[in-house]
């Protein structure tokens, strides 16, 4: 591990990836860790945003969905996501956000799994510590379906695949990358694990598109979703994704039958037919001007393809966050470290715990303009973004976290008062 700031500063000057932060408004004074809830602004997407508005929209009006191309852009900024997931083109669309895209993964998966003569499958396995929206979807799709969410500890879900749910779950739907922990999952094990017990791998990959190498297809995924305002930098409520592998894609009919997803929206039938193959997974107009802003944000990791990719960003992302575990747990504050410490399953984030006092640490931090973010009772959450962050960033971070505890900076009375989003 690197003892100085000069280390530090040598490394980013080594670094081949540097370029790419280029791409983006970074503001003064501020070092930015909180990526995977909401990424930076790429510089392109003001113009393009503009662009849209005042010629497509307001030059173009109307002709602008064919002539702009409005009416493909579910397909083409989806096909440009699936190649960081490891999916197909014509494979992946972009629609309406992560929690709706779950509703409509895990509805059609179910019906593939009772159209495949298991009726007696009744259970949804997730783990307890998903993220919360995930399990709420579930729940109220297994109560209108008449199924069971059943809720696990991690490192139970082998064992009950093979045990006690192996004639049971229709469905294992897990988060790749836990939002609290960063711990990732491996994904080909556990997707054989429920093919293995006859369920079907339904995939969020929320805290890892544009973050952490996924391979879809070689790990053995059935359904995956995810989103567009993190790793991807789509901006505020961008659109999400959703992916269904080839083989399922036109087995269902996805309960929000909308007419986008229709194969012929412009015959005007009045019966639904199911467009082939994933467009069926979109519902309504699309989000015209979120959809742009998302492409732009999507282009910022492309950028990385001819650098190697999202393996070279992997590489970096592992070295960013195993440097601030480290320089932060040499410090020796009491902090406890959530993240894993093993690079194969740790995300692209750091979590430390400390009871009480992660609350007010952050706030103190974000005052300090060094953004990260709290999850309760008691994480505090450092995501690395290797297209805008490097080694100097993480240097200073983990200083200014020293000299926050040293100090007790944190004590004042304004880091204690909970804001509406923390
Ligand atoms: C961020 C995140 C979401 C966000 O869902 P929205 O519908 O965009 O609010 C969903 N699931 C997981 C696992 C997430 O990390």
């Amino acid at each position: 591990m690197i003892t100085s700031r000069l280390q530090a500063q040598a490394l980013d000057a080594a670094d081949p990836l540097r370029t790419l932060r280029d791409q983006f408004h970074l503001p003064e004074g501020v070092l930015y860790l909180d990526g995977n809830s909401l990424g930076v602004l790429p510089k392109a997407t003001a113009a393009r945003v503009q662009q849209v508005v005042q010629q497509e929209w307001g030059q173009g009006l109307i002709r602008s969905w064919n002539s702009a191309g409005w009416i493909d852009l579910p397909q083409r900024v989806g096909n440009k996501i699936a190649l960081l997931v490891g999916a197909g083109p014509g494979e992946l669309v972009v629609a309406d956000s992560t929690s709706v895209n779950l509703f409509k993964a895990l509805s059609a998966a179910l019906s593939i799994s009772r159209a495949d003569a298991q009726p007696d499958r009744r259970v949804i396995l997730s783990e307890r510590s998903n993220f919360p929206t995930d399990l709420y979807i579930a729940q109220a799709l297994a109560a209108e379906r008449g199924y069971a969410l059943q809720l696990a500890d991690t490192d139970e879900l082998p064992g009950l695949l093979m045990g006690p749910l192996k004639q049971r779950c229709a469905l294992l739907m897990l988060t790749h990358v836990n939002y609290r922990t960063g711990r990732m999952h491996d994904m080909a094990a556990l997707s054989r694990a429920a093919h293995d017990a006859g369920a079907l791998a339904v995939w969020d990959l929320a805290h890892s598109a544009g973050a952490v190498p996924v391979d879809l297809h070689r790990d053995g995924a059935d359904f995956a979703v995810g989103c567009g305002y993190k790793y991807l930098n789509g901006g505020p409520g961008a659109p999400a994704f959703v992916w269904a592998h080839p083989r399922h894609a036109s087995r269902f009919w996805q309960p929000l039958a909308g007419w986008m997803g229709h194969d012929a929206p412009f015959e005007f039938t009045p019966e639904y037919r199911p467009a082939p193959g994933i467009n069926r997974f979109l519902c309504g107009t699309p989000a015209l001007l979120s959809m742009a802003a998302l492409e732009c944000g999507v282009d910022t990791v492309l950028a990385a393809l001819p650098m190697g990719g999202m393996g070279a960003l992997r590489q970096k992302s592992l070295a960013l966050t195993r440097l601030f575990a480290g320089l932060v747990q040499a410090q020796g504050h009491g902090l406890r470290l959530v993240s894993p410490e093993d690079d194969a399953q740790r995300g692209s984030q750091v979590c430390f715990a400390h009871d009480g006092i992660a609350y007010p640490v952050m706030q103190a931090l974000i005052a300090r303009g060094v953004i990260g973010d709290f999850r309760a009772p008691d994480v505090m959450r450092f995501g690395f973004t290797p297209l805008t962050l490097g080694y100097t960033d993480v240097w200073d971070a983990a200083e200014h976290l020293r000299q926050v505890l040293v100090g007790e900076e944190w004590r004042q009375d304004r880091f204690m008062q909970r804001q509406a989003v923390t």
